[in-house]
């Protein structure tokens, strides 16, 4: 459910290991693959992470064209929607123990974490490993209402919608089957994010996907920049102050808008940087941004980073 949004950056040889994961095998992992997967894993204990992420992989119910799976070694998108407990879960947890991190995001690298089989099971789970941890779904949607008990489980959610227009949401999604986001917003009981990649095909109803946000009741929305080799050249500015929206605030050097109550985050991820531990769906364990390695067609890659609940 990556969304080419979190900023990942290069990562020097000296401050990772490379281990492979023992069910991956070491022809899946390329020369220089800042990854940690074998127990035990050892990080810098002063090193504070951000949040973590746990990374599903398999076939997506979307086939969206600016899907970050598809900038992503083959070897870290192996199909683990069947599976319980999920490669070095166990280390994984550990880790989240010694660095003290309490946010935990259920999310892809090409797939949707609602489709994962064992969804309830693992919150559960995490839920008495770590007791004081916040967990949040990033989704597509298309599963919300099927599967709201589940839903509801965690602790918030954000949902990527691109448009509420079917054509456009065809062109970015591949799929005339769209979430009904009114519907999600007004049944669930946890907080909903929304959060929209403006690109081409949907920068010209920015005005009008705000209103309807508003109109549904959605409380927070985050404009995200699209990812892409231009793309720290080019300035993001979907929304200016003016016609019911005016400046706010400032978040991670972000411009945060109230629109008529609703916040609206405008984010630019060059401009963006956190830390955060992945656990990727082969078991590698990955210690800062380092899907740049992992990355067979790009050099930087991103995912989300907006944890406010
Ligand atoms: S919905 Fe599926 S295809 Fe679209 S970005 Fe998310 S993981 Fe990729």
């Amino acid at each position: 459910m990556k969304h080419s949004t979190r900023r990942f950056r290069r990562v020097s040889a000296k401050r990772t290991r490379r281990l492979p994961s023992k069910r991956a095998g070491r022809d899946h992992m390329k020369p220089g693959t800042p990854t940690l997967s074998a127990r035990p894993v050892h990080t810098d204990h002063s090193q504070q992470y951000d949040f973590a992420n746990i990374l599903f992989a398999g076939p997506c119910n979307q086939r969206c064209f600016y899907c970050i799976g598809h900038q992503v070694d083959p070897a870290l998108n192996q199909n683990n929607l069947d599976e319980f407990p999920l490669r070095n879960q166990d280390a994984f947890v550990d880790l989240l123990r010694q660095h003290h991190v309490r946010q935990i995001v259920f999310t892809g690298t090409n797939t949707d974490p609602q489709l994962y089989r064992h969804e309830a099971r693992l919150i559960g789970w995490l839920r008495g490993q770590l007791p004081d941890a916040q967990i949040s779904l990033h989704t597509n949607g298309q599963l919300a209402l099927d599967k709201i008990k589940v839903f509801n489980l965690y602790d918030r959610a954000t949902v990527s919608f691109p448009s509420f227009d079917p054509d456009t949401f065809e062109k970015m999604t591949s799929t005339r089957q769209m979430p009904d986001l009114a519907a999600i917003v007004r049944t669930t009981r946890i907080p909903v994010k929304v959060s929209c990649l403006v690109n081409e095909h949907n920068a010209d109803q920015v005005d009008e996907f705000l209103t309807r946000c508003h109109e549904i009741g959605v409380r927070r929305l985050v404009l995200r920049q699209p990812y892409g080799p231009t793309s720290r050249r080019h300035a993001f500015v979907p929304l200016k102050p003016g016609a019911g929206c005016t400046l706010s605030g400032v978040y991670r050097n972000n411009p945060v808008y109230d629109y008529r109550g609703m916040e609206v985050t405008c984010w630019r991820f060059f401009r963006t940087v956190s830390t955060a531990l992945d656990l990727f769906s082969d078991g590698s364990i990955s210690t800062e941004y380092l899907l740049t390695r992992a990355s067979s067609r790009s050099n930087e890659t991103q995912i989300d980073t907006d944890l406010r609940g």
